[in-house]
């Protein structure tokens, strides 16, 4: 398949997985998220960054859907790929592909779907309160319930008629973000990495919370 071809030319190694990971993190360079250093060191035994500054120990992982991961980062990476390049992926099929267990696979495409939510919600509408159904216009209304008959459809498709109500509302998420990154799977996989850092994090990250203390040589000229 074409698209796996892809990923091997993306992604080679562990060292290829780490190197995106930081790229997609810290696009200007690593920043310290307690003090805003810049300055740092790696801890290769580990692969942890220890701030110049203060000393506080970061993972390339931490913070992200993959907090806290014991799988290799490529194991992520494949999943990552194959739910954001478009195709259905189902537990059972990652398992088969990747040699893990049923349970681990549920749960790493649970994360998954979970970034995809955090992804597509937006923060800063969290004030507007939904309409109740009897108010709403029935222009909007007949929306919806094309989107909910067009959801309904997919999960059908992809998943069979026996969902439970819980994982419903996943594959709901699921639909959502498939419908909207559908054209683009490389913006899609770095939405994915992102969105499940939370916002003061990634404020933090990139110098905004803080002032970002100059270098002397600006000072003295
Ligand atoms: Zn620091």
């Amino acid at each position: 398949m074409a698209s796996i071809r892809k990923f091997m030319a993306l992604f080679p190694d562990e060292q290829a997985c780490r190197d995106y990971l930081f790229a997609a993190r810290w696009p200007r360079g690593f920043i310290c998220t307690k003090c805003g250093e810049m300055r740092y060191c790696l801890i290769k035994t580990r692969n942890v960054y220890e701030c110049a500054n203060c000393k506080t120990q970061t993972s390339i992982t931490s913070n992200t859907l993959m907090h806290r991961t014991k799988l290799p980062l490529r194991y992520w990476m494949v999943a990552l790929y194959w739910v954001a390049s478009g195709f259905p992926c189902s537990a059972r099929k990652l398992a088969r592909t990747l040699r893990i267990q049923q349970r681990t696979a549920d749960r790493l495409l649970r994360k998954i779907r979970l970034a995809m939510h955090k992804s597509e919600r937006i923060p800063m509408l969290d004030f507007w309160r939904r309409e109740k159904r009897s108010e709403q216009l029935p222009i909007v209304r007949r929306a919806m319930l094309l989107m909910y008959r067009k959801a309904r459809a997919f999960i059908r498709k992809y998943y069979g008629k026996r969902v439970s109500k819980w994982n419903r509302l996943y594959y709901y998420y699921e639909y959502r973000f498939r419908s909207s990154n559908d054209c683009n799977p490389i913006a899609a996989l770095s939405k994915l990495i992102l969105s499940a850092c939370t916002t003061i994090y990634t404020l933090n990250e990139y110098g905004m919370l803080r002032e970002r203390r100059l270098p002397t040589s600006s000072i003295t000229t």
